[in-house]
């Protein structure tokens, strides 16, 4: 049942420990949360089995109770709903927005190399800069999918950009961005600068796309506040909340914090960890006040 009061939440990954990045976006969710008179929910994005532990998952909530961040009790664990996505994109696939695609990854760069070969150019990027899937497998014939299928061929599950635009045509697909103030202006979204992005993995029968608006759903998140790393995917979701028919959060994007040397923050590049700040004896309200959340 959709709430009248706002609802935000902040969704970590368990993949690593979080940094201050992390911090800086549960503060302001918390900030923003307040300011508004919302509730604020912590989701744990733990789709990707392989990478995601329940020692993080720990870390993250020690982190976040250290830092004093107060969120509703009831916690949502992605791992725990693989139904809820395997419904959607069901739903998806009966539209006929879906298509398997059983490429790896060297062979969409074997292709994609083919391809700027034979148009003589560039062939065009995402925002994130990786080349947009050159389609492939978009057309492989009945007998053949069928073939591979039973082969039990490893494959993705793959959004047919085209046709979701033409089902979505004629819509201002479109979202209203907020900033601190709490002014709003309305964004109109491009997704098909993203091309046949992937919507269930190989290994994993989900994607962060598809899980994450499922979910912002199904929790009734009204106000999405997250970094700006995340500006561009948001297309894309917009474009599913339009297909399935689910309700559009309003949109913030914040700021992404680097490093002394400029660097964006990453757990991938092992930026300090709030775990080892707080060993060293710094205090959340140091951590608060270095954030800008005094
Ligand atoms: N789980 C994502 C991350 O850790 C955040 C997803 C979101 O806020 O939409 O980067």
């Amino acid at each position: 049942m959709a709430s009248s009061s706002p609802i935000f939440r902040f969704a970590p990954s368990p993949n690593g420990r979080l940094h201050l990045g992390h911090a800086y976006s549960a503060l302001m969710n918390e900030r923003l949360a307040k300011r508004l008179g919302g509730t604020l929910l912590l989701r744990i994005e733990d789709i990707d089995l392989a990478r995601c532990r329940p020692e993080f998952e720990q870390g993250i909530r020690d982190d976040l109770a250290w830092l004093g961040i107060g969120f509703k009790p009831q916690v949502r664990r992605q791992s725990l709903h693989f139904d809820d996505y395997r419904r959607a994109l069901d739903r998806l696939d009966a539209m006929g927005l879906v298509y398997p695609c059983f490429c790896s990854r060297q062979e969409v760069k074997d292709d994609v190399r083919r391809c700027e070969a034979e148009a003589g150019k560039r062939w065009p990027r995402d925002p994130d800069g990786a080349p947009l899937y050159p389609g492939t497998c978009r057309s492989l014939g009945e007998a053949e999918l069928r073939r591979r299928r039973e082969a039990g061929e490893p494959h993705v599950l793959r959004l047919a950009m085209d046709r979701a635009l033409a089902r979505a045509a004629g819509e201002r697909l479109s979202y209203r961005l907020f900033d601190e103030a709490g002014e709003e202006r309305d964004i109109r979204v491009d997704p098909a600068r993203w091309g046949d992005v992937v919507l269930a993995r190989k290994d994993v029968p989900t994607s962060y796309h598809l899980s994450v608006v499922v979910d912002d759903a199904l929790q009734n998140v009204s106000h999405v506040v997250r970094g700006k790393d995340l500006e561009a995917a948001t297309d894309i979701h917009l474009l599913l909340q339009h297909l399935l028919g689910l309700a559009v959060p309003r949109y913030h994007f914040h700021r992404l914090l680097s490093d002394e040397t400029g660097q964006k923050l990453a757990k991938s590049r092992l930026s300090r960890a709030l775990a080892d700040l707080r060993a060293e004896g710094v205090t959340p309200e140091a951590i608060r006040q270095q954030l800008g959340f005094t």
